[in-house]
């Protein structure tokens, strides 16, 4: 690190020479694990560029359109370049569908009918899909409110999936069975594509048809395929995640083979209308422009998660994954002593922010969590967590889900900043 910038993070953050030489010295060990992220990288670089390519993309895909959005090219352009570099037959990308939330209920809702049953075989869904399934609450219009069951396996206790235990939980009405890649907001492991191929070959063998949905939040870009390219039918994700490549400013996709995914424009839209409506005024230049940066964006969060991995074990702290393992996601979980500890954690990550740094972040009751939730997200776009962001529940054992970040520079100087701000 220069001496000028030793100084300046001294003058203008309280960033202690002691400190900054911490930081550089944790990164010297990180070099074998940033060099697995590269080579990652520069294959879905590769595989990006060329879905642009061989889906012929030009500057009129970027216009936007009005109304019905009849003869959208820009939008039907984007969602086969999607569909392409994920290697699988169709997707729906759209700003109209307002969150990841809201993307994983169209696949539910498309493809469950009356009496049949949801699997989940990753334990306990994300929180948001609490009330939505009707695990919690009583939200008119859930999926319990329909008649349709759910049932749970949980993952090992070592972590993984318990194949056998997922297998005998099938039933006859089962007509999902649904997977969340990602750690989310657990202390556990997030599934390598190797283990989601296991899964689905098990699950194929006795059940041909069963729909095989992947919760694929922060999953995109971290390997070199996608859940859909080893037997998943659908992947769904948010585009203030990973494919946005934080210029995206809203929306999120589902991606997989034609029948499910016509089924599910049945939902997004209308019987006998699916997919072929929906405008957006705005156009299309920063969805293209964003799924093109995503692959080095994710690389980049992916780095500053590793180098964060490193610093705060060599401090004491417990911390998932550890700077050398696998990685199938961009969080990095932190295990903080208490309450305090943890929300000066995510307020010194909001106070390193390029934007709404001179805020402060409290705990409060976020709509579709079950715990009072503490939020640093000091983004371009509102609540983009592929930008620098520390999101805890304020709940034994208080750990935090560090993720995010549009360079690895920011990154590394917000992580010095928190650790001058801890200590
Ligand atoms: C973020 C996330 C969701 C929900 O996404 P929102 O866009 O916040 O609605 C679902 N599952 C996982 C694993 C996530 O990380």
């Amino acid at each position: 690190m220069l001496d000028i910038s030793k100084q300046f993070l001294s003058e203008k953050y309280g960033v202690s020479p002691e400190i900054a030489q911490e930081v550089s010295n944790a990164e010297l060990t990180c070099t074998s694990a940033f060099s697995r992220v590269q080579e990652i990288c520069e294959f879905n670089q590769a595989k990006v560029l060329h879905a642009l390519q061989a889906e012929q993309v030009a500057v009129r895909h970027f216009s936007g359109t009005t109304g019905y959005g009849y003869d959208d090219i820009g939008r039907d352009t984007l969602e086969r370049v999607f569909a392409r570099a994920f290697g699988c037959e169709d997707a729906l990308v759209r700003p109209q569908i307002s969150s990841g939330t809201h993307a994983l209920a169209l696949s539910l809702f498309g493809l469950l009918m009356p009496g049949d049953q949801m699997l989940s075989i990753t334990g306990k869904p994300y929180d948001t899909l609490e009330e939505c399934i009707g695990l919690s609450g009583e939200a008119w219009g859930s999926l319990k409110s329909y008649g349709i069951e759910y049932g749970q396996v949980e993952l090992l206790s070592k972590g993984g999936i318990d194949i056998s235990a997922v297998l005998s939980a099938i039933q006859n009405n089962t007509r999902m069975v649904y997977i969340q890649r990602s750690r989310g907001y657990a202390w556990r492991d997030s599934l390598s594509i190797d283990e989601i191929e296991l899964v689905c070959l098990a699950v194929r063998k006795i059940r041909p048809d069963m729909q095989i949905v992947v919760d694929n939040c922060y999953g995109e870009f971290t390997d070199t395929r996608e859940p859909v390219q080893v037997g998943a039918d659908v992947i769904v994700g948010s585009l203030i995640k990973n494919p946005g490549g934080g210029i995206a400013p809203t929306g999120a996709y589902l991606a997989g083979t034609k029948r499910c995914i016509e089924k599910i424009a049945n939902r997004l839209t209308s019987p006998g209308i699916g997919r072929e409506v929906g405008s957006w005024a705005s156009g299309y230049a920063t969805f293209f422009q964003g799924f093109f940066m995503a692959p080095h964006v994710v690389a980049q969060a992916i780095k500053g998660a590793i180098l964060a991995a490193k610093i705060f074990a060599d401090r004491g702290f417990r911390v998932m994954p550890l700077h050398n393992q696998p990685r199938n996601d961009i969080i990095q979980a932190i295990n903080f002593d208490s309450s305090d500890q943890l929300t000066a954690f995510c307020q010194s990550i909001q106070a390193a922010s390029p934007v709404d740094s001179h805020v402060t972040p409290y705990p409060w009751d976020m709509p579709g969590y079950q715990h009072q939730v503490i939020m640093a997200a000091g983004a371009f776009v509102q609540g983009a967590s592929i930008e620098l962001s520390a999101d805890a529940p304020i709940v034994e054992p208080y750990v935090a889900y560090l993720q995010g970040g549009l360079t690895y520079e920011h990154v590394k100087i917000a992580i010095m900043i928190a650790l001058s701000k801890l200590s």
